[in-house]
């Protein structure tokens, strides 16, 4: 379904590009320096994209290999489930009726990581980039002790046009993954993205 949230944006993006630039580049979810991001970037708080960044596109559940490697010993390592938030454009959003995929990916992780813990998955009628405000909701309603800050949030994706895009309204840490589990070379958008990452923002 169109993503009328992004597309309201390029007026904005034409005049400033910048809104594209993500703070941190890595290749992919493995890669990711949580500690770092915790220690020298101040973040309490995690937002992670699904599709390519911690599932395979279209997956309904934690890539394995991530699964068994940085998401155990990096990501829940440094910060508590309670502080993790899953924001994706299609499960959870108003392309998905019922949550049926929501419910669906929590059971998965539950049975693939062993554990009863539910996995944060949000629930938004306004696609990346227009559901900042849910976001901060959420994680003022999980840390009721703490006044949630922007730039306390890191937003992890691999689209500049919605994570970093949101991550930059939202004057949170934007953390772009370049490759992702598999790098879609036959989307046009993508590919965009990926010029645009390499003309303007790779050094
Ligand atoms: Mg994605």
């Amino acid at each position: 379904m169109i993503n009328f949230s992004s597309i309201a944006n390029i007026p904005r993006i034409i005049f400033n590009p910048k809104l594209l630039q993500p703070s941190l580049t890595y290749q992919n979810f493995n890669e990711i320096n949580f500690e770092l991001l915790k220690t020298k970037h101040s973040i309490k708080y995690i937002v992670l994209d699904k599709d390519n960044c911690i599932s395979a596109d279209k997956s309904s559940r934690v890539y394995p290999l991530y699964l068994q490697n940085n998401w155990n010993n990096g990501l829940l390592k440094h910060f508590p489930l309670k502080n993790i938030l899953i924001v994706s454009n299609s499960m959870g959003s108003s392309d998905d009726p019922g949550f049926a995929q929501v419910h669906q990916f929590q059971k998965n992780y539950q049975q693939d990581a062993n554990i009863s813990a539910v996995l944060p998955i949000l629930e938004h009628n306004y696609k990346k980039p227009g559901c900042q405000a849910s976001i901060i909701d959420h994680f003022q309603k999980t840390d009721p002790e703490n006044t949630v800050k922007p730039e306390n949030i890191a937003v992890i994706g691999d689209r500049l046009f919605t994570d970093i895009l949101m991550a930059n309204q939202m004057k949170s840490l934007g953390v772009y993954l370049q490759q992702g589990v598999a790098l879609k070379k036959s989307s046009p958008w993508i590919m965009l993205e990926q010029g645009i990452y390499k003309c303007f923002f790779s050094n």
